[in-house]
């Protein structure tokens, strides 16, 4: 069916999304790109988001590949959600939700679960920024790490985002459905607080070692009510076999509250804008294509995953933890993705890039990843230009094998906050 693309609606580091219409229908629709070449993870995807038919899970469309310019690019289509993701609906409402909207929320992310673990997979990467709102409620998205419980050998390696991972997976051990209620649970958090949890550790590679080998858990926000703690503290067990199945958490009293649910969905419904466009009627969208095809061409994406991965080997864990930290491609993985480092919305991370000689700056979100965008593609002794030039501007704070610790003055990056800058 003839589609034609609007302007950019959001990035992971793997892929570009991007709005688009069905030029007969008008229907709009969200498309997910990438080059052929490097298409892999996203036709995983497409296999998986293609089985699925749940409304708490973002709807499959379709997919084709395109010329553009001579480089073929796969596309993913996907229904639109209007309302962005959890994670912005959070900074929207003042940086944290209050417990009938995360009631709300968490109790459809539970139901999109379900429908997952009883088909046997796992989402592997539940997070505020993978969960979509909009007006047809809250929605799972981007299912590139899911993964098929007892595939033999499993397709993917272990993955996901490090400080919402579980004890067992940080360890390598394995990934299966109780991964995604810790995640669930460190979801929770992000919401009540509008941080991940384990905000308390300086880096993320701590948060890491503490997280697979400590008997800590996550701080539980003070405030909640005693249902939702205990809620929490059903997700957030280390054991896995302790935690309560999403099916057991659906009737948790924390979620007993339906009329007060109600209430909320519409509240949540209202608020997404009302310039949402839900068709070719709602112009205000398309108005700027020529924009958006300039946006396209400026746009250096950034394609690199973000996400995690380490082979379950029979090394020990604290030598899979170490090649997670060294992001060492894995014999099943050529083409790595490596850790989302995002920690802190204030904080730059600068990785290394598949070649070695590159680094990519991402931020936290398309906010801050703007501001740095224009470094997505300098090398690594343009960067330490960079930083050179902006000397006065840095304060080393520390060193370890892989990371150099600055704190940045993020007039660089046109904001007045302090960064956090690695270099991996
Ligand atoms: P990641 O870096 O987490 O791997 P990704 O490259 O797989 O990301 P997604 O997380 O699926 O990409 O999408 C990136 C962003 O695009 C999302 O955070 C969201 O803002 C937007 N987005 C994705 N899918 C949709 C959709 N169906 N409707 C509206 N916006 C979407």
């Amino acid at each position: 069916m003839a589609w034609i693309i609007g302007r950019t609606i959001g990035r992971g580091s793997s892929f570009t999304v991007s709005l688009a219409m069905y030029s007969q229908s008008g229907e709009v629709l969200a498309v997910k790109s990438v080059e052929l070449s490097r298409s892999e993870f996203l036709q995983r995807e497409q296999r998986i988001l293609s089985l699925l038919k749940c409304p708490r899970i973002v709807a499959y469309l379709g997919s084709d590949v395109t010329n553009e310019n001579g480089q073929l690019v796969y596309n993913l289509f996907m229904e639109y959600v209007s309302g962005g993701t959890l994670t912005d609906a959070i900074r929207q409402q003042g940086g944290r939700l209050d417990e009938s909207a995360i009631r709300s929320h968490t109790q459809a992310i539970l139901q999109g679960l379900d429908y997952m673990h009883s088909r046997g997979l796992v989402h592997c990467d539940i997070k505020g920024r993978n969960v979509l709102v909009g007006q047809n409620g809250t929605k799972i998205s981007d299912l590139g790490c899911s993964r098929w419980v007892g595939e033999q050998p499993p397709a993917m390696p272990i993955a996901g985002t490090p400080v919402f991972m579980a004890p067992e997976v940080a360890r390598g051990d394995e990934q299966s459905f109780p991964a995604d209620v810790w995640a669930l649970g460190c979801t929770v958090i992000e919401m009540a607080t509008g941080r991940p949890p384990w905000l308390d550790v300086a880096d993320p590679v701590s948060a890491l070692h503490r997280i697979a080998f400590s008997s800590d858990l996550p701080d539980f926000p003070r405030f909640l009510s005693e249902e939702a703690k205990d809620f929490l503290g059903k997700c957030l067990r280390r054991d896995p076999t302790e935690r309560w199945t999403v099916h057991e958490l659906l009737k948790h009293p924390f979620l007993e509250e339906d009329c007060l649910e109600q209430l909320n969905l519409k509240r949540i419904q209202s608020s997404i804008s009302a310039t949402s466009p839900m068709s070719i009627l709602d112009q205000g969208i398309w108005e700027s294509l020529e924009e958006s095809e300039t946006e396209k061409e400026e746009a250096t994406p950034l394609h690199m995953p973000n996400q995690l991965e380490l082979v379950s080997s029979s090394n020990s864990p604290a030598e899979r933890i170490r090649r997670l930290i060294e992001c060492t491609p894995s014999s099943s993985s050529p083409t790595p993705r490596l850790p989302d480092w995002t920690w802190d919305e204030d904080w730059v991370t600068v990785r290394r890039k598949n070649h070695a000689e590159h680094v990519v700056c991402v931020g936290h979100d398309q906010t801050c990843m703007s501001p740095t965008d224009q470094y997505a593609e300098t090398n690594r002794s343009s960067y330490t230009h960079l930083i050179r030039d902006e000397e006065e501007e840095l304060e080393l704070l520390g060193r370890s094998s892989t990371t150099v610790h600055y704190s940045v003055n993020s007039s660089n990056f046109n904001s007045s906050s302090q960064r956090l800058v690695y270099i991996l």
